[in-house]
């Protein structure tokens, strides 16, 4: 039997992909040029069932990109010409800060804002520079387990209207519900709540961070957002892409629900989740604010750090694989996907585990 993949990302993959890569094989689309009808009909019906399964804007484009770390290189490449304010609390929005500053002629005009774990956002007590021109969020923090909420990310957009905001959505999108007209730039791989193999990201584009690139028009890049927009509009990639993922989301995203319907389980899942967590002794959800957690991502902390890696031995003799903590929660945390490809047997397998697990640390 396969061991049962917890870790957020690559995490499970759907187990139906065995047979679309079969598919996907037999039916010719791998040896297809990427210029093609063939390829352009694939890609087309791909971008038509994310806008409808994801509900995203029809302003906004939707492109094909090689990662979300490659996302950061973009947006800072084709959307900054001087300044931008990267706010978070984990190792995630630090590294989109770290990749502004390397990207940066003047690194001393990219700002810093950081946050505490157990907090809310203060967006009343955020005062970012008039002509900053880009503000990075990540609204899933996969290092530590918190989130922003959908209020949270709406009163940043009422407050900067004309400033664009970039979203890191990574491990959340396509897990839950996102309000993408709060923002102008949202970005995630699919190796996470999409259930798929790693190796593609996806970027959604606001009509006023599509203006934005054309007006700057930096394209030194190839894969500049002024020419990823430019060959979109042909339902086409800059570069070769990876078609075999392409072909992947497209029938994953025919197969999967509505995200209305995925929101609502993920909620219920990750409901289950912290309700069992609370009820336990030794091990405890890292945020102890309900407010900030995240319902993707659950990060687990232990009263005694020296058992983490037992627990995630013990874990892996019952066929299940616990994230290792990242970043400053390396050592004193694991982590646990609940990413919409898990099935309620496995979780309901991982929360009996916690709750034995949990009796033998008390001994
Ligand atoms: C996984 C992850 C990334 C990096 O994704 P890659 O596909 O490895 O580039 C970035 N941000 C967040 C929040 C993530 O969870």
């Amino acid at each position: 039997m396969q061991n049962i993949s917890f870790y957020p990302g690559p995490s499970k993959i759907y187990p139906q992909i065995a047979g679309f890569m079969q598919d996907a094989c037999q039916c010719g689309i791998l040896s297809v040029n990427h210029r093609s009808q063939a390829f352009v009909e694939v890609s087309k019906t791909t971008l038509e069932l994310l806008r409808n399964k994801l509900h995203i804007p029809d302003s906004y484009s939707i492109l094909y990109v090689g990662s979300a770390t490659e996302c950061w290189e973009i947006i800072n490449q084709s959307l900054v010409e001087k300044k931008s304010y990267h706010i978070f609390n984990g190792s995630f929005g630090e590294r989109a800060y770290f990749y502004a500053q390397k990207l940066s002629a003047d690194p001393g005009l990219i700002i810093s804002h950081l946050f505490d774990v157990e907090s809310s956002l203060d967006i009343a007590g955020l005062s970012i520079p008039e002509d900053n021109e880009v503000i990075f969020v990540c609204q899933n923090e996969t290092s530590n387990g918190t989130a922003l909420q959908q209020t949270t990310l709406q009163q940043l957009r009422a407050k900067y209207p004309d400033q664009l905001i970039a979203v890191d959505a990574t491990s959340s999108l396509a897990g839950i519900e996102l309000d993408y007209h709060a923002a102008d730039i949202w970005y995630a791989s699919v190796q996470k709540c999409f259930g798929l193999p790693a190796g593609m990201a996806l970027m959604i584009v606001s009509p006023k961070a599509q203006a934005k690139a054309l007006a700057l028009h930096k394209d030194r890049h190839y894969n500049s957002l002024v020419s990823l927009l430019e060959k979109i509009a042909e339902f086409q990639t800059t570069y070769t892409p990876n078609v075999l993922n392409i072909y992947l989301l497209m029938r994953v995203m025919e197969m999967v629900d509505d995200i209305q319907v995925i929101h609502q389980r993920t909620q219920e899942r990750a409901a289950t989740y912290y309700k069992t967590l609370e009820g336990l002794q030794h091990l405890k959800a890292l945020a102890e604010n309900p407010q900030v957690r995240s319902q993707t991502v659950i990060s687990v902390k232990t009263s005694d750090q020296s058992q983490i890696a037992r627990i995630k031995e013990d874990a892996l003799r019952e066929g299940l694989i616990l994230g290792n903590g990242y970043g400053k929660w390396k050592d004193n945390t694991f982590r646990i996907a609940n990413f919409p490809a898990l099935e309620a047997e496995e979780i309901q397998k991982l929360i009996v585990f916690l709750q034995k697990e949990d009796t033998q640390l008390k001994a």
